[in-house]
């Protein structure tokens, strides 16, 4: 899915806005560490649309696989930040905050572009939000010439059968075990890896071709939780990054337990980086992308206590500390551009 984000505080007035959704920020935060992408998708002709494709030019995406219609507006996801006493840091509604129309998120209704099209784009992985009969073709295409498949479903949605065909050609499935808990009756045995993120006590994965064991990574203890919008979307584009930082020419044959492990840690720190600031992208609105990836990794590298990586780890936690730290100074500086509060409320009708 890819929307545009609407960032609004607790009092509904316009905190940020831009690209987002599960698939749009994965790109984009794959694209501002040097990846190029090719987003595939309908959007409507109006301003939403505009703000999600100047962001993807800025990317140096390749627009040729979007597709935009008058008749379908682009979806809009607003992002509420809660209060501290919710126990929550945000929660999302497709409901416009002035007036409740909602501008949700439909499956396109896209042919499958042809074979020339789609060979000319040689991608390293496709990515799935979810089970469209579109993204399973791509897939499926992709899947044939030795391409990774990730699918990241946030529920199963209203058709099991394209869900299961969804699960049947991906290679690597992730998912927050708050959002699917009834996986059980799916047939998951051919998947590579499956990894199940639960949130602020870290995520277990198994590659069951391998083996049955999950394995438990923790979370990064972030000593400031602001907003933990696109703490999974983080740790997915990480864990690609490091997989093919690694390893150029990465399939998913050549992926091993050692390797997932870490690659899964370098995407945890980002994640845990990532939620001391407001905004499911806010840290590459705030950190050099070098300064990002400097922190992840000696994050990633700072010594297990125990299986965890920062209960009474000193090392993690001063790294940690010192991208607060870093955080807090750019957001006392913010950098030409950065779109901070405005006290203004926004109406779907605008976008
Ligand atoms: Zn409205």
């Amino acid at each position: 899915m890819i929307a545009l984000d609407i960032v609004l505080d607790s009092d509904k007035k316009l905190l940020n806005y831009g690209l987002g959704g599960s698939a749009g920020n994965v790109l984009s935060i794959l694209g501002s560490l040097g990846w190029s992408s090719s987003p595939i998708g309908k959007l409507g002709c109006d301003v939403a649309a505009e703000i999600i494709l100047n962001e993807f030019r800025r990317l140096k995406a390749n627009l040729d696989l979007i597709v935009q219609e008058h008749s379908s507006p682009t979806p809009v996801i607003y992002q509420h930040q809660l209060d501290w006493q919710s126990g929550r840091t945000h929660k999302f509604s497709f409901a416009c905050p002035i007036c409740g129309v909602k501008r949700p998120w439909q499956a396109p209704n896209i042919d499958l572009p042809p074979p020339e099209v789609l060979d000319a784009i040689q991608p390293n992985v496709v990515y799935m939000d979810r089970a469209t009969t579109l993204g399973i073709q791509i897939a499926q295409y992709y899947k044939e010439r030795n391409v990774m498949i990730f699918f990241e479903p946030s529920e199963v949605g209203n058709d099991p059968d394209l869900f299961r065909q969804a699960l049947a050609v991906a290679d690597m499935v992730k998912y927050a075990d708050d959002r699917l808990e009834d996986l059980e009756v799916y047939d998951r045995s051919k998947i590579f890896v499956e990894i199940c993120t639960k949130g602020s006590a870290g995520l277990y994965f198994r590659a069951p071709s391998l083996a049955s064991d999950w394995i438990e990574l923790d979370a990064y203890s972030a000593p400031s939780v602001i907003d933990t919008s696109g703490a999974g979307d983080w740790c997915t584009s990480g864990l690609l990054y490091y997989l093919f930082k690694k390893d150029p020419s990465c399939t998913i044959s050549r992926v091993t337990y050692n390797r997932l492990n870490e690659a899964l840690r370098f995407g945890q720190a980002l994640s845990a980086l990532n939620c001391m600031s407001t905004g499911a992208r806010s840290l590459i609105n705030t950190l050099h992308t070098k300064t990002i990836n400097k922190l992840a990794e000696d994050l990633q590298q700072a010594k297990l206590v125990n299986g965890s990586p920062l209960e009474g780890n000193i090392e993690a936690e001063m790294i940690l500390r010192e991208g607060w730290s870093k955080l807090l100074s750019r957001r006392l500086n913010p950098k030409a551009g950065n779109r901070s509060s405005r006290d203004y409320r926004i109406c779907h009708t605008m976008l």
